[in-house]
Order: C-alpha cells, then sequence, then structure tokens
C-alpha cells in the first residue's frame, strides 16, 4: 500500500538535497524532514557526553537519555532540542558532519531515529530527505528521488554557498570531507547511500535549483 504522501529524496553530502526539499515543501504544501538533522543531533550529543560515535555498546546505552524533538521553524526547517536544549547552531560543523556519519552507522542510532522518521511520516504530506528514505525508511513512499552530483560539483557548491554567508572557505578541505563521508555512508552494512529500485535519478551537475524542483514538482504533480 504506497505511502502517497511521503515524498523521498535520497543523495549524497553536498548535493543540494535539503533546500531543494524545502522548496518543493512549502510549493506543495508539505512539512519537510531533514533526517541529516537527526543524525548530526545524536553527533552532538555522543560528543557532549565524551561518548565514542563508533563504541556501539555505549551508543546504544547513551541513547535511552536521549529525548529528540524537531520543533518547526518559520522557514520551513526546524529547530533541534536534545533534552530541552536548542543545539540547532551546532549541527552544521564539519567535525559534527564527520562525526555524524560515524554515528549513523551504528544500527542502534539507526533503529531509534527510523522509528521517530516512520511516526512523522505516518502524519501524511512530508517530504523527507536523507540518505535511506526510499530504501529503508519509506519503502512505499509513491515519489523517490536521488539527487546526484559529482563530488567537485558539490564541494564548490558547498564553498560558494558558506563564502556568500561570509564564511572563510577551504574548498580543498570541504572536497575531502565530502569524499570521506560518501565513502563511509555508501559502504556501510546497514541503510546504506543508494537509490531505491524505482527512484528517479536526477544529475544536478548542470542544474539550477529551480530546475531539480520543477522536476520533481511536475512528476509530483503529473502522477
Ligand atoms: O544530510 P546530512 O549531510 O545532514 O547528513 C549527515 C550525515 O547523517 C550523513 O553523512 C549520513 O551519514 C547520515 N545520514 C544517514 N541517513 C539519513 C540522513 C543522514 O545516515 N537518512
Amino acid at each position: 500500500m504506497p505511502e502517497l504522501s511521503v515524498i523521498a529524496i535520497d543523495g549524497p553530502a553536498g548535493v543540494g538535497k535539503s533546500s531543494v526539499s524545502r522548496v518543493v515543501a512549502a510549493a506543495l504544501g508539505y512539512s519537510y524532514l531533514d533526517t541529516g538533522a537527526m543524525y548530526r543531533a545524536v553527533a552532538v550529543f555522543m560528543g557532549d557526553a565524551g561518548i565514542s560515535d563508533t563504541d556501539s555498546t555505549a551508543v546504544a546505552h547513551a541513547l535511552i537519555d536521549l529525548h529528540l524533538v524537531l520543533a518547526p521553524s518559520e522557514d520551513g526547517s526546524a529547530r533541534v532540542l536534545i533534552n530541552g536544549l536548542d543545539i540547532t547552531n551546532r549541527l552544521r560543523s564539519p567535525e559534527i558532519s564527520l562525526a555524524s556519519s560515524r554515528v549513523s552507522a551504528l544500527p542502534p542510532v539507526r533503529q531509534k531515529l527510523g522509528a521517530m522518521q516512520r511516526q512523522i511520516g505516518e502524519t501524511g504530506r512530508v517530504v523527507a530527505e536523507g540518505r535511506d528514505m526510499g530504501t529503508v525508511v519509506f519503502p512505499d513512499a509513491a515519489h523517490k528521488f536521488f539527487l546526484d552530483a559529482k563530488p567537485e560539483i558539490r564541494a564548490r557548491r558547498r564553498a560558494l554557498q558558506l563564502q556568500a554567508m561570509g564564511q572563510r572557505v577551504d574548498e580543498a578541505e570541504i572536497l575531502r570531507e565530502i569524499i570521506q563521508r560518501d565513502r563511509q555512508d555508501s559502504k556501510r552494512r546497514i541503510a546504506r547511500l543508494r537509490p531505491a529500485a524505482t527512484a528517479v535519478i536526477i544529475d544536478t551537475s548542470d542544474k539550477t535549483q529551480a530546475e531539480v524542483v520543477r522536476m520533481i514538482i511536475d512528476r509530483v504533480r503529473a502522477a
């Protein structure tokens, strides 16, 4: 039975999923679920607790005390709270990017977050963005997309984005991080990064964000 109101958008680091998903959700009147932010929040939590993000047993134990909340914010993204504390501004550092990729390979983490994500999906009309939305969390989603682009192009986009925000950037460093995360995310044993069998694969290399958004919305409306 297809989950008619879930749109799954997966793809590698820095491909522009978040921006595209937010715009698609706003245009269709759907809510937007950023599952990467959830894995990032777990990485922040484990780091603060001094727990190694490769120690599955310690992480599983610590997860019992983690209460994660996604609170809607005005721009359509979410504020992320762990045990009542807003940690949204800490989610995007390069260290947390890599730590979230490590912690996301652990089965207890995926179980806890996957269950939360399914619960949110059940409310309907959700654009869910991540690595395993179409393959694991919402295998029956009626619409599945997989965005892709070469690592160099993703690094360039990320660098321009950060520069526009007034930050100093090292593009070569961004590229290294993207390649490392791609490797970790696509080689892990569970929920590895890959397109669902029925996903529409969109190579965004030569496309603007607006063009990608249009392709997705046209597909959804045509169905
Ligand atoms: O999408 P974002 O870059 O914020 O995700 C951070 C990390 O969280 C990814 O590198 C990936 O390892 C992990 N992730 C995941 N499954 C998801 C979303 C994110 O494993 N559905």
